[in-house]
């Protein structure tokens, strides 16, 4: 059997410590693991692409396994093209599942090769959201119990270059 090769697709804006924990143990039970950071997305991001991936490298340095790629159009496409067979997802809350499951569904209609694998969330993240994250930062809260250090020290610069910051 080959390397078990998969993917952890998501918009990562910006990663947080839930983010982390689903890494951490999707990377302990693949040989490799690429992150897949979206490019497109109908949502205009906090942060860019580039941005975005040099953070989750960052963050990710210490795992020898983990890769960090940005990716546009189908997300099978993208795994057929880095020979991945697995999408791993982190599901929080019931909320997340009808959602999970019709995007997995049709992953699986699209190519039946390509499995999707669903980690629950460690319970101390299941609240936790980039969107919450995002709102904290805006108004100047403190962000070190939810994203990475590294993650906090640039949330802190984009909102004070953005005049976000309402204090
Ligand atoms: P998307 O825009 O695709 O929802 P996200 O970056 O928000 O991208 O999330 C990517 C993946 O990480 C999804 O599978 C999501 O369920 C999961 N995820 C998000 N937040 C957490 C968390 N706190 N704990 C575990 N998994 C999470």
């Amino acid at each position: 059997m080959g390397k078990t090769i998969a993917i952890y697709p998501g918009s990562f804006d910006p990663v947080t410590r839930g983010h982390m924990d689903i890494i951490e143990r999707a990377s302990k039970t693949v040989d490799h693991l690429i992150v897949g950071v979206l490019v497109n997305s109908a949502k205009s991001p906090l942060f860019t692409v580039e941005e975005r991936v040099a953070l989750l490298k960052q963050v990710t340095a210490q795992y020898p396994n983990v890769e960090i790629r940005s990716f546009e159009g189908l997300l099978v496409d993208f795994a057929r093209a880095s020979g991945a067979h697995i999408l791993i997802r982190g599901l929080r809350a019931v909320t997340d599942f009808e959602y999970e499951l019709q995007m997995s569904q049709t992953n699986q209609k699209l190519d039946p090769n390509i499995e999707t694998m669903f980690l629950t969330t460690s319970i101390e993240y299941s609240y936790l959201s980039s969107t919450t994250v995002r709102e904290i930062a805006a108004f100047g809260g403190d962000l070190t119990q939810f994203v990475p250090e590294a993650v906090a020290l640039e949330l802190e610069k984009k909102m004070n270059t953005k005049g976000e910051c309402n204090k």
